[in-house]
């Protein structure tokens, strides 16, 4: 099985958030399951750099608007075609934004000329030597591949699955662009892609896709709802088994305790107590209080962090901690430097992106706390579990996946690997920290629940098998 993944942003190269993470570790993860992954990504500077020199595949004389060419070759350890199209992807700033923090005025274009190139690598892929049997696609960006594969009359020989990482990004255009984009006029409407009167990309994705994913099944549930769905839950529910949810992994070598040279390193609970001993002393905390919450997160709303502000006073009263490092809205920050402030000692706050940092808190912590109000996967409630550090998570997305909640059956079961409480709710947040700190207050039932966490699977292996299985029902080639 040949897949060839469509990608605006893949680790280690480029990276805003989760979509890099997936984009980057399922190559090398469905290698044991007989998929031969090559991932087609925009030429950046970084990525045009780390590719060296490329075999040039494929030449476009007008890629909306400028001349193009595709290179192949290795980049970070994967097979790569990259998009040189200069007047399109050479620039400063990040992947869609300016160095001013605007948004790129010709996005819509951008994504579309990825998405033209990835149809045309798999419509002209023998040519080539490779032929794909499944274009998969990644959020909008990758979300008019679909619809161009119909367009180029190949969509009966190449499957395609789109992956939804995030669904508030919707790659919108007006109308008027139909043409520039190089859509279809018929597939203007409410089956196709049209979503409230403009383009959108993601519409296309989703309606035009062989099969549908995101990255939990809880959250595909949860998707499927007008409270979460942001208007594409009928588009999704009426996709029906096409549409469904596989959980993300985490790197399990980056994140592994035993070898994590960004921390004192641990194989049991005993050489953990060394990490949140150099923690507590790092951050100027209380080495005898406990049970010491991490949060390492952007500080959203959506991240639920408001109500960690509405449960903190309990936590502390009961003799808990927090440790906090993250960067986001104004007035989250300026409250949690406050609380900082006003318990020394007790609280301690970083505000910004510090990944060696995220390491000691994950590693140091007792427990890692992650209100979110909703959660399409998550990782940090993985690494947590990773590394003995107690999830106390909201019951939502891939937040419910992953961890088993304490209650009275999974206590006497012995099988608990965190604690769950109602989303959204300041006080099933009051309460989440007496659950909380009440285990803490029982060091064998505390130990228990850690060690489960650590022998939790979080790594890629299941869920690798179930892409190779959703890109086998893709397939036209069964
Ligand atoms: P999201 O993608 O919605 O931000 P996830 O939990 O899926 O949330 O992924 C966030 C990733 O970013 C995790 O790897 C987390 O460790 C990392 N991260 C978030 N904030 C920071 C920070 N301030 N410093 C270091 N790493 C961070």
């Amino acid at each position: 099985m040949k897949v060839l993944s469509v990608a605006s942003e893949v680790a280690p190269l480029i990276k805003t958030g989760g979509l890099a993470d997936v984009a980057g570790a399922l190559p090398a993860a469905l290698k044991a399951q007989g998929v031969d992954m090559r991932t087609l990504m925009p030429g950046y500077p970084k990525v045009l750099e780390a590719l060296g020199d490329g075999r040039q595949i494929l030449t476009d004389g007008d890629l909306y608007g400028g001349p193009a060419q595709i290179l192949y070759g290795k980049a970070a350890g994967l097979d790569m075609y990259v998009l040189d199209a200069a007047h399109l992807f050479y620039r400063d700033g990040g992947p869609y934004a300016a160095p001013d923090g605007f948004d790129w005025w010709d996005n819509a274009e951008r994504f579309a000329a990825l998405c033209w190139m990835a149809a045309r690598l798999c419509a002209e892929g023998h040519l080539h030597g490779w032929q794909p049997d499944v274009l998969h696609a990644h959020d909008w960006q990758g979300g008019l591949a679909p619809v161009y594969l119909q367009r180029m009359g190949v969509s009966h020989k190449v499957g395609s699955v789109m992956t939804i990482h995030n669904i508030a990004f919707t790659g919108s255009a007006g109308s008027d662009m139909l043409g520039r984009l190089r859509l279809p006029a018929e597939g203007y409407n409410s089956g196709g892609f049209e979503f409230y009167g403009r383009i959108s990309a993601l519409k296309a994705g989703i309606s035009y896709a062989d099969r549908v994913n995101t990255v939990s099944p809880t959250y595909a549930e949860e998707l499927k709802t007008p409270e979460f769905g942001m208007g594409f839950d009928g588009t999704l529910k009426f996709r029906g088994s096409a549409f469904s949810g596989i959980l993300n992994g985490i790197d399990t070598e980056v994140w592994n305790p035993v070898t994590d040279p960004k921390v004192i390193p641990y194989k049991a609970l005993r050489g953990k107590a060394k990490a949140r001993a150099a923690l507590t002393e790092e951050l100027g905390l209380d080495p005898d209080r406990g049970p010491l919450g991490v949060v390492v997160s952007r500080l959203t709303e959506q991240k639920g962090l408001d109500l960690l502000l509405h449960a903190l006073p309990r936590l502390l009263e009961r003799g808990g901690q927090l440790a906090l490092l993250g960067s986001g809205d104004a007035w989250l920050e300026e409250q949690f430097l406050a609380a900082a402030q006003a318990n020394p000692g007790q609280v301690a706050v970083r505000i910004g992106y510090d990944e060696p940092l995220s390491h000691r808190l994950i590693a140091g912590g007792d427990a890692i706390l992650v209100p979110s109000r909703f959660e399409p996967c998550g990782l940090t409630q993985l690494y947590g579990l990773r590394y003995g550090t107690v999830p106390v998570v909201a019951n939502t997305g891939g937040l419910a996946d992953t961890v088993i909640p304490l209650t009275f059956a999974t206590r006497t079961a012995g099988v608990a690997t965190g604690i769950q409480f109602q989303p959204g709710s300041g006080d099933a947040c009051v309460a989440a920290m007496d659950t909380l700190c009440d285990l803490w207050a029982q060091p064998k039932a505390f130990q228990q629940v850690q060690r489960n966490g650590m022998k939790h699977p979080v790594g890629w292996d299941t869920s690798a098998a179930e892409y190779a299985a959703l890109f086998a029902e893709a397939s036209k080639h069964p």
